[in-house]
C-alpha cells in the first residue's frame, strides 16, 4: 500500500473565491472540486483530507453565548458527582487532577471505567469514547487481546530493570514499520523528545534546537518554548520570539530554542543560514495535532528533510500523536519523509505507559558506548512491552488499519454532510484514525492561523454538546477525535447526530 499522498473527498459548493486559500495549502481548485497538489492518485491512502468551503452562515454569537449557558448548567447537573469528586480531589492534588492536562471548566469528568468504544463516569453516565486517552486507545478499552497479554505477564514478574525478549521484539516490530535501525525505550512522549534533544546535541556538539510556534512536544525545557504563546508576547512573524510555556524554565534555556512557523521551509531556512554552525536540530510534528489538525503542505517535509540534510543538523520527527495512529509507519510511512530520530510513545504501548525513540546508525553509537545517557530504571518494563507487543503485532494489524482508515472517513464524510447542509463555517482534517472539525471556513496552516481563523467558541459549544450527549471529547478546542479498532458504525452515527444537533440549534432563525 502506498500511503503517501492525499485522498479527497468530494466537496460541497466550494465557492471559486475559496480557491486561493486553499491554494496557499497545497490544495488545487478545479471544477468543484479540491485536489492535493502532490497527489499521485492513490486511493488506498491513510490520510484523508476533506475539505468543505461552504457559503458559511453567518453565526450568531448571542445566540452561541446563550447556548453554551444553558449547555453548561447541564454539565454541571448530569456531571454533580464529578463535582463533589473535584473538591476532594483539590484538596490533594493542584487542581484536583494528576496532570495539568486534565484540568476541566468547572471541573473535571472523574471516569470509572472503559471497554471498548465506551466510558462510565462517576455519574454513571455513559459516553461513547473518542477522546480515548489523548489518541493512545486505538485498541480499544479493556482489549481482551493486550489484557490477556498483561495478565500473563503478571504472572511472570512485572519488573526487573534488566532487558527481556519483549524488548527485542518491540524494537523489531518499530524498525519494520519505521525503517530506522535502532530503538530504546522511555517511558512517555516527554522522555522520548528529551533523548532526541540530547542527541542531536551530541551529534553537532551545538546547543540551538529549532522548534514550530505552536507545537508541543513534552514539558522538559528545550521544547517548552512558544507551545501557545499569546498573540501580544509571540513577535512578529518573520522573528518570532521564543517565549516560555509557564515557570519554571530558565531563561538561557528558553533562549536556546528558536522557532519557526509551521509549513514555511523557508523561514526554516532562514533561520539555518542565520544560525550556521549553532544548531542541533530540528523537532517537529510532520502533522500539528494541538490545534486540531495541521497537516503539512506539499513538499514541504521533502524540504525540511533536504534542509537538515544540506546543514547538518539532527531531524527529530514527534510521532507521539501521530505514530502508530495514523499508520503502521505513522507519519513517516505516510508521507514518505525518514527523519534521523522518531519519538514515539501514546498509541504504541496500548494503554500502558511507555515510548521509544528511533534512531539512525550514527546516532545509535552515541548511546551504545553511554555517550549519551539514555536511561530510566523503568524503560523497557517487561509490562509495557508485553502490552506494545500486543498492540503492534496483534490488534494494530494493517486490516487494522484499513478499518480504522474507513470509519474515519465515514464519520468525516458525515460531519461534511452536516457543514454543508447547515453552512457551518468549518471543515474536517484527519488521517488514519484520527479527524476533527476545525471551525474556520479557510485552511488553517500554522499556529497564528489557528489564533486568528478558528470560530473558538463554536468549538467550545460542540464540545459541551458532545459531552451532554453521551460523546467523551478531549478536554479543549484544540484536539482531535481518534478512533479505536472497537468503535463500530453505530457509534459514528451517533456521533454525527449529535454534531447535527449542534448544528441546527447554532444556525436556527
Ligand atoms: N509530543 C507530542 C506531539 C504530544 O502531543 C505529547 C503529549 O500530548 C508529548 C510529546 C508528550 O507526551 P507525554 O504526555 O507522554 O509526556
Amino acid at each position: 500500500m502506498c500511503f503517501r499522498d492525499f485522498l479527497i473527498a468530494e466537496t460541497h459548493d466550494a465557492p471559486r473565491a475559496l480557491a486561493k486559500p486553499w491554494r496557499r495549502l497545497g490544495i488545487a481548485y478545479t471544477a468543484g472540486r479540491l485536489t492535493p497538489q502532490s497527489a499521485a492518485g492513490a486511493a488506498d491512502t491513510l490520510l484523508v483530507m476533506t475539505v468543505t468551503s461552504p457559503a458559511a452562515a453567518s453565526i450568531d454569537r448571542d445566540r452561541v453565548a446563550a447556548l453554551t449557558e444553558r449547555q453548561r448548567a447541564t454539565f454541571r447537573e448530569r456531571t454533580a458527582a464529578s463535582g463533589r469528586m473535584f473538591e476532594r480531589a483539590a484538596e490533594v492534588m493542584p487542581g484536583g487532577v494528576p496532570s495539568q492536562f486534565q484540568v476541566g471548566d468547572p471541573w473535571p469528568v472523574y471516569v470509572e471505567r472503559g471497554e471498548g468504544s465506551r466510558v462510565w463516569d462517576v455519574d454513571g453516565n455513559e459516553y461513547l469514547d473518542f477522546h480515548n486517552g489523548f489518541g493512545v486507545m486505538c485498541v480499544g478499552h479493556a482489549n481482551p487481546v493486550i489484557a490477556a497479554a498483561v495478565k500473563a505477564q503478571m504472572d511472570l514478574g512485572t519488573h526487573f530493570a534488566a532487558p527481556t525478549e519483549g524488548s527485542i521484539t518491540v524494537a523489531a516490530e518499530l524498525k519494520r514499520r519505521w525503517g530506522l535501525p535502532h530503538w530504546r525505550f522511555t517511558n512517555s512522549g516527554t522522555e522520548s523528545t528529551m533523548d532526541a534533544i540530547h542527541l542531536a546535541r551530541a551529534a553537532s556538539g551545538e546547543d540551538v534546537i529549532i522548534k514550530i510556534e505552536g507545537t508541543y512536544h513534552g514539558h522538559h525545557d528545550a521544547v517548552m518554548v512558544s507551545v501557545k504563546p499569546p498573540a501580544e508576547l509571540m513577535g512578529d512573524r518573520a522573528h518570532p520570539a521564543s517565549v516560555a510555556y509557564g515557570l519554571g524554565h530558565p531563561e538561557a534555556m528558553v533562549e536556546l530554542t528558536r522557532v519557526v512557523p509551521f509549513n514555511d521551509a523557508d523561514a526554516l531556512e532562514r533561520l539555518l543560514d542565520e544560525l550556521e554552525g549553532k544548531v542541533a536540530g530540528v523537532i517537529l510534528e510532520p502533522a500539528m495535532m494541538n490545534v486540531n489538525i495541521v497537516p503539512p503542505v506539499a513538499g514541504y517535509l521533502e524540504r525540511v528533510r533536504e534542509l537538515t540534510s544540506a546543514h547538518g543538523v539532527t531531524l527529530i520527527f514527534d510521532e507521539v500523536k501521530t505514530g502508530a495512529a495514523v499508520a503502521a509507519g505513522g507519519a513517516t510511512e505516510l508521507y514518505g519523509v525518514t527523519p534521523d530520530v522518531v519519538c514515539l510513545a501514546k498509541a504504541i504501548c496500548g494503554g500502558l505507559p511507555g515510548g521509544a525513540i528511533g534512531v539512525t546508525d550514527e546516532l545509535a553509537t552515541l548511546m551504545a558506548d553511554g555517550r549519551v545517557r539514555q536511561q530510566g530504571t523503568f524503560n523497557g518494563n517487561p509490562l509495557v512491552m508485553a502490552a506494545a507487543e500486543a498492540t503492534l503485532t496483534e490488534v494494530l494489524t494493517d486490516a487494522a488499519y484499513t478499518k480504522l482508515h474507513a470509519a474515519n472517513k465515514s464519520l468525516m464524510a458525515g460531519c461534511e454532510r452536516v457543514i454543508a447542509e447547515y453552512g457551518l463555517p468549518a471543515h474536517t482534517v484527519g488521517m488514519g484514525s484520527k479527524g476533527c472539525v476545525v471551525f474556520s471556513a479557510e485552511p488553517v496552516r500554522e499556529y497564528r492561523d489557528y489564533l486568528t481563523k478558528i470560530h473558538h467558541d463554536l468549538s467550545d459549544l460542540a464540545w459541551l454538546y458532545h459531552m451532554n450527549a453521551g460523546i467523551f471529547m478531549t478536554p479543549g478546542r484544540d484536539e482531535e477525535w481518534t478512533l479505536s479498532v472497537l468503535h463500530s458504525e453505530a457509534d459514528l452515527a451517533r456521533y454525527v447526530e449529535v454534531f447535527e444537533t449542534f448544528a441546527r440549534d447554532v444556525t436556527a432563525a
